[in-house]
């Protein structure tokens, strides 16, 4: 029987666990799969762990990892994807906005054979403030960024075994999972479904924590901001040259309206100005080359390879002695 695992994010869910846990156990009944529950318990300061600590005590296909601190949300899924042994992994929020029933739903589109299933919300139930900003980043991100990343999803998803072995070659510091998914390729495919409001607590996500998270997305897929300054420097050393030649037309052509020492100002600041931004342009194209070395994700994925049986090739392309 395959393995599917569940990935729970845990950042003072102490209302929420047991309705969840019970809830899974009531969708995941009388289904053909083995399961594993990996919970990551993100520096909560409630009684979560302990209600944890409970559940893996009763249920030995419980796992909990328990942060030192709170790390933050996308960490907290990352620690459950090195964890996470199944050969289909389930991340979900665990408050219940993400309905269990859906990762159903997900688990049959996988058996189409589809890598990674995204749940896309058809509708969510969030103050108008989140939904206002919500659409305007993702409008945003969808225009920036260098890969295609899906609207209206979170990372509430299924992902293949072979898409959880990529992700865990991506090690990067200032972490947008969902951007890293779409980077890793494979078939993917969404899957419509209503967003529930939060069944009880507060949001782990405060505004200062959205704008950080937005700031990931943006910065770690696009490379528009660096050109941006490019951009800017070729316009403003133009402008310059222009204002440069009228100076010097009117010191040479109207010398008597022209204050002493005007033109030999004017040419430096608009000279030097120029220049300087031209060259902030220069140093953004290596800034951007050093910071996806230091990124250091993998250089391609791989779906197959064709090969003739005997060859003693490895897909690294090592070859055995
Ligand atoms: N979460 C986490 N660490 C954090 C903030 C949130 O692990 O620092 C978890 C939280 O317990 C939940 C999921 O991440 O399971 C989504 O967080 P939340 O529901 O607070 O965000 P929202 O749905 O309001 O965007
Ligand atoms: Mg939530």
């Amino acid at each position: 029987m395959k393995l599917v695992s569940f990935i729970f994010p845990i950042y003072n869910e102490q209302e929420n666990i047991n309705l969840l846990w019970e809830t899974m156990q009531r969708v995941t009944a009388d289904t053909p799969y083995r399961y594993e529950y990996v919970f990551v318990n993100d520096g909560s300061r409630d009684g979560s762990l302990e209600l944890l600590n409970e559940l893996h005590q009763r249920d030995d296909r419980v796992t909990v990892i328990d942060f030192s601190r709170n790390f933050g949300h996308q960490l907290a899924v990352t620690a459950g994807l090195d964890r996470a042994e199944g050969d289909a992994v389930i991340i979900m929020d665990s408050d219940m906005q993400d309905p269990p029933e859906v990762a159903m739903e997900l688990l049959a589109t996988w058996e189409q054979g589809w890598d990674v299933v995204y749940a896309q919300r058809r509708s969510r139930q969030d103050s108008a403030f989140k939904k206002l900003t919500a659409s305007a980043f993702y409008r945003t991100l969808h225009s920036l960024a260098d890969i295609d990343i899906p609207r209206d999803t979170g990372d509430f998803r299924l992902l293949d075994r072979k898409v959880v072995l990529e992700l865990r070659r991506y090690r990067e510091q200032d972490r947008f999972l969902r951007g890293m998914v779409s980077h890793v390729g494979f078939r993917q495919t969404a899957v419509q479904f209503d967003r529930h409001a939060r069944h009880a607590g507060e949001t782990g996500y405060p505004l200062r924590k959205m704008v950080k998270f937005a700031l990931d997305g943006i910065f770690g897929f696009s490379s528009k901001p660096l050109q941006l300054i490019s951009r800017v420097g070729f316009l403003v050393a133009g402008l310059a040259v222009i204002g440069i030649i009228y100076a010097l037309v009117r010191r040479l052509f109207f010398p008597d309206q022209v204050v002493s020492g005007w033109t030999f100002v004017v040419i430096t600041i608009l000279g030097v100005g120029g220049v300087q931004l031209l060259m902030m342009g220069i140093m953004g194209q290596y800034l951007g080359r050093v910071y996806s070395q230091v990124q250091g994700r993998p250089l391609y994925s791989v779906r197959s390879i064709l090969t003739t049986p005997g060859d003693q090739h490895t897909p690294s392309g090592e070859v055995h002695a």
